[in-house]
């Protein structure tokens, strides 16, 4: 079993709560409205969810990264178009800003957006761009007068509703990776344009969208690139893990709900072995997802390498919650096909956890470029 300490078992309780009062009933509702979960998000910020990662002097409350990811995994069991949107603002929506922001950023753009008043979105993916982040084009030059960008980016989280982005862009294309910096971009600045919504088969409520970058300013944010690149994406991965832990459990306590309550040739059909296997192995492996995400949030946590923990989590688990979705839909049968019952939502959000944060694809090469020695 996993050990938590007394005070994660706490944060999970109250969190848990608020998720069964106030996001679980709603999550029907959003996913069907498409639109942003405004007063949700508003919620999660005077809970102060957005600043549990950040010291308080920022107006964090300074948790240990394993309680971020705890928070991750129960707003995925309530919703995971408002746990996307949270997980974002949380981490990678203000990381950098708190990190190399000036303190009138902070002042400006941080504190608001810890307490869930403004809204900040992380721009790497590009159209030409998603796996492959040394293909990054959009290119940022210095001037007399400051910093200028201009590029494209593709599928920004919270983007329509974004006050502020920071922005992957590239100093030295002939460098790839390397030559890739992180820069502010803010809403209403000229040259900078926020698409219209994408529409979208999972995640509906979640607000993704483009940005054209023509010849617009931009402040630096640090000067680290790859190596800030590269402990971002080890947190996303591993939040996406628990975030795929959420939505497995919600989808396997819908199954085991329906199979105790429908009857079948005289039985529940929870006593069929058939179903009662699938319902074992669901729990199984939502199990070592967890075992898995866990371990990689507490290398995170005591600052350790954690590359091909964080991509072994995040494949395991985000491919878990694809089965155990996919289970829930095949317990529930006809049921599991309407539209009024929750197992297709947790089977159309669960196809964002096989792509945000790398693709299984990608990971598999992540991890085999490990266990080779390469
Ligand atoms: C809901 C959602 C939210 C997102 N939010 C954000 C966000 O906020 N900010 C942001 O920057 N991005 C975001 N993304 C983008 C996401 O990170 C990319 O979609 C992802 O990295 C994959 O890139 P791509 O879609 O361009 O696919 P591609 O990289 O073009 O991949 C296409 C196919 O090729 C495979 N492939 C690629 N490289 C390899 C390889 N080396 N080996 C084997 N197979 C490979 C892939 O697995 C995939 O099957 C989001 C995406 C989604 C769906």
């Amino acid at each position: 079993m996993i050990e938590f300490t007394p005070e994660e078992d706490q944060f999970r309780a109250s969190v848990s709560r608020f998720v069964d009062r106030e996001v679980a009933p709603a999550a029907s509702a959003l996913d069907e409205r498409g639109e942003f979960p405004r007063d949700l998000f508003h919620r999660a910020g005077e809970l102060g969810y957005f600043g549990l990662r950040y010291p308080e002097s920022v107006g964090g409350s300074g948790a240990a990264f394993v309680t971020y990811l705890i928070l991750a995994e129960e707003l995925g069991r309530g919703s995971m178009s408002l746990a996307a949107a949270v997980a974002m603002q949380a981490m990678m929506g203000t990381d950098f800003v708190f990190r190399y922001g000036t303190p009138e950023h902070h002042r400006r753009l941080l504190g608001p957006a810890l307490r869930g008043e403004k809204v900040g979105a992380f721009c790497l993916s590009e159209p030409n761009a998603g796996s492959d982040l040394a293909r990054i084009e959009t290119t940022a030059r210095e001037t007399a007068d400051g910093w200028r960008l201009r590029g494209h980016k593709m599928w920004v989280t919270n983007g329509t509703v974004a006050d502020f982005f920071t922005v992957a862009a590239s100093i030295d294309r002939t460098q790839g990776l390397k030559g890739l910096r992180f820069f502010l971009l803010e809403r209403g600045a000229a040259g900078l344009t926020v698409g219209r919504k994408i529409a979208t088969v999972g995640l509906r409520a979640g607000e993704l969208t483009e940005l054209a970058i023509e010849d617009c300013a931009g402040v630096p944010l640090g000067q680290a690139g790859v190596a800030d690149l590269g402990r971002m994406l080890d947190q996303v991965r591993t939040m996406t893990g628990a975030l795929a832990v959420g939505l497995g459990r919600a989808a396997l306590d819908e199954a085991i709900r329906y199979a105790k309550d429908r009857v079948c040739f005289e039985r529940p059909i929870a006593k069929f072995q058939a179903i009662r296997h699938m319902l074992a192995q669901a729990a199984v492996d939502l199990e070592a997802s967890r075992l898995l995400v866990i371990q990689a949030g507490r290398r995170i946590e005591r600052g350790v390498k954690c590359g091909r923990e964080s991509a072994i989590a995040k494949l395991f688990a985000s491919e878990t919650a694809n089965r155990i979705a996919d289970t829930a839909t095949r317990v529930l049968a006809g049921y599991g096909f309407a539209m009024e019952y929750p197992a297709q939502r947790f089977f159309r959000d669960a196809r964002f956890l096989l792509i945000g944060g790398g693709t299984s694809e990608l990971l598999r090469d992540v991890i085999a470029k490990d266990v080779i020695g390469e």
